[in-house]
């Protein structure tokens, strides 16, 4: 099959992403941060996830990964098409059930909720659950071995060094509470981990 209808998907899901993140980045600066536990690592793991955020657009309009290239197949296309659209609608969810609690980084807001409904009922990270899924699909659409897996490794990276800084983070500023929300719920997959 032709490279550029992966190439088009690829271009299409990064639209959307950006289109559903966009309203919520401007937003947050508005949004008074009351205590923030951005350290160096958490800087790193921010440039770790632009670079894989990057690498499919490098891909999309430079030959620059040509070396790693591999035909592209019907089954991955429509599986990773799977993948985008309930990550991208996983995504949208979690953005809006977070809403103004939302930060890009580690930081407690001004009057502060903790969100335990809609998509934050089963899981605690339904944000990262959906970028996962979005950085399988990516992986499954684009036949390149660099560039396809690129937001698999940043995420995967991310999560695992982010999530328990997160957790004691929302456990300390709201304890007893969090802690009962720790107990009935998974951190990825519902019922499963
Ligand atoms: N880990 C969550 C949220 C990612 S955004 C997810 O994957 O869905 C990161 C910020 O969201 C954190 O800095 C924290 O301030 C906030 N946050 C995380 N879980 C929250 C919750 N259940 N309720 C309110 N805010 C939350």
């Amino acid at each position: 099959m032709n490279p550029w209808i992966a190439k088009a998907v690829v271009l299409a899901a990064t639209v959307v992403m950006m289109a559903i993140r966009a309203p919520h980045g401007h937003r947050s600066r508005s949004v008074e941060v009351a205590k923030s536990y951005k350290t160096p690592r958490e800087s790193g793991l921010l440039v770790l996830a632009w670079v894989g955020f990057f690498v499919p657009l490098i891909w999309v309009a430079s030959p620059a990964f040509w070396f790693a290239e591999y035909p592209l197949r019907m089954g991955p296309l429509v599986a990773g098409v799977v993948c985008f659209v309930i990550g991208l609608w996983l995504f949208y969810r979690s953005h809006a059930d977070l809403g103004t609690n939302w930060s890009i980084t580690l930081e407690v807001r001004e009057r502060h909720r903790l969100i335990t409904q809609g998509v934050y009922r089963e899981v605690r990270h339904p944000m990262y659950s959906a970028l996962a899924l979005y950085s399988v699909g990516q992986a499954l659409v684009i036949p390149n071995w660099v560039a396809g897996p690129s937001n698999f490794v940043a995420f995967t990276v991310l999560f695992a060094l982010r999530i328990g800084a997160e957790e004691r983070m929302m456990a300390q500023q709201f304890g007893i509470e969090y802690a009962a929300y720790t107990a009935r719920t998974k951190r990825l997959i519902p019922h499963v981990w």
